[in-house]
């Protein structure tokens, strides 16, 4: 069984699409954060950023300024905010990799502020990035 945005993609379910080309799409999100929210897909399956492919990645990075562009100046918004939600505890909902494209209006007050953490000490805070650069393939 298809997922839910591969089914959106091939009409099954319907959307408000906006954009497509040969590896991606764009359409409404059914619960906008701001009129215009709108979610930039693959049209080839990967589950978040973390399994998808270098070409197919261009290609959809790609469509997310092409679709920010149009979002923002067709909404009138005063910025646009680009999210990705990668795995559950993240906020991830649908398995199949996309893009919140979410435009802004000066003190529309749509997001909480995040909460912030502290490190220990300086070496705590090089021992992070030491252990992040160290991963990085
Ligand atoms: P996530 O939480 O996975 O980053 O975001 C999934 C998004 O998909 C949510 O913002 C949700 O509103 C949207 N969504 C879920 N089901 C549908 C649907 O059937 N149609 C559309 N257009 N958007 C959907």
């Amino acid at each position: 069984m298809d997922d839910l945005f591969l089914r959106i993609i091939k009409g099954e379910i319907p959307s408000s699409k906006v954009y497509e080309d040969a590896d991606t799409f764009a359409f409404l999100d059914i619960r906008p954060i701001n009129k215009g929210h709108t979610l930039v897909i693959p049209k080839t399956k990967y589950r978040n950023i973390l399994d998808m492919d270098e070409a197919v990645l261009a290609s959809f990075i790609r469509t997310v300024q092409k679709v920010a562009r149009a979002v923002k100046q067709a909404a009138n918004a005063d910025g646009v905010n680009l999210i990705m939600n990668n795995e559950a505890p993240a906020g991830q909902d649908v398995f199949h990799a996309h893009f919140h494209v979410i435009p802004r209006f000066t003190d529309d007050h749509v997001f909480e502020r995040p909460k912030h953490t502290a490190y220990e000490n300086d070496g705590e805070r090089d021992s992070v990035a030491h252990s992040i650069a160290e991963a990085i393939d």
